[in-house]
């Protein structure tokens, strides 16, 4: 795994340096998260790559047999871009500049949500405990091509 450190034992996340992921298509997951500042609950959502897709590693690509699902997310293509603008507008970046991360804002009071909440604590809105949790989460699949730099990986995520 080189520069990725597993963060938990047998946890479903590892975090390192940005990671570019490519795939020929990919998906949306789509939960709810309730805001920390405002207390209200708001739609938050997760870019997921699907099996066998590619990730950069020292010299070349890899080929990741398991499906994925990108936080820490720092880098996406221009189609990406318009695609989630398009379906959830309040995941964008956090502020200006070439290294900020994309995130998931509020929809009523627009602060940012951590993605270490969403993606890494058990029982945020990524990290389902039981299958009826994961089952709230809904997936969007989009046939159109990923391209991303990521921070962090879940593998194989349960939605
Ligand atoms: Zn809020």
């Amino acid at each position: 795994m080189g520069l990725v450190a597993q963060l938990a034992p047998g946890g479903p996340a590892s975090v390192g340096l940005g990671m570019r992921i490519r795939a020929d298509r990919y998906a949306i997951a789509s939960a709810s998260a309730r805001c920390p500042v405002c207390g209200q609950w708001t739609q938050v959502v997760a870019l997921v790559a699907p099996e066998f897709h590619e990730r950069s590693v020292e010299g070349g690509w890899e080929i990741v047999a398991e499906r994925a699902s990108l936080f820490y997310v720092t880098q996406l293509s221009a189609v990406v871009r318009h695609r989630l603008a398009s379906l959830s507008p309040w995941y964008r970046q956090a502020h200006a500049g070439p290294q900020a991360s994309f995130v998931n804002h509020c929809e009523r009071c627009a602060h940012p949500l951590e993605d270490h909440d969403l993606h890494c604590e058990p029982g945020g809105a990524f990290q389902p405990q039981t299958p009826a949790d994961a089952r709230g989460i809904a997936v969007w699949s989009i046939d159109e091509a990923l391209d991303a730099e990521a921070g962090g990986v879940g593998h194989d995520p349960a939605f």
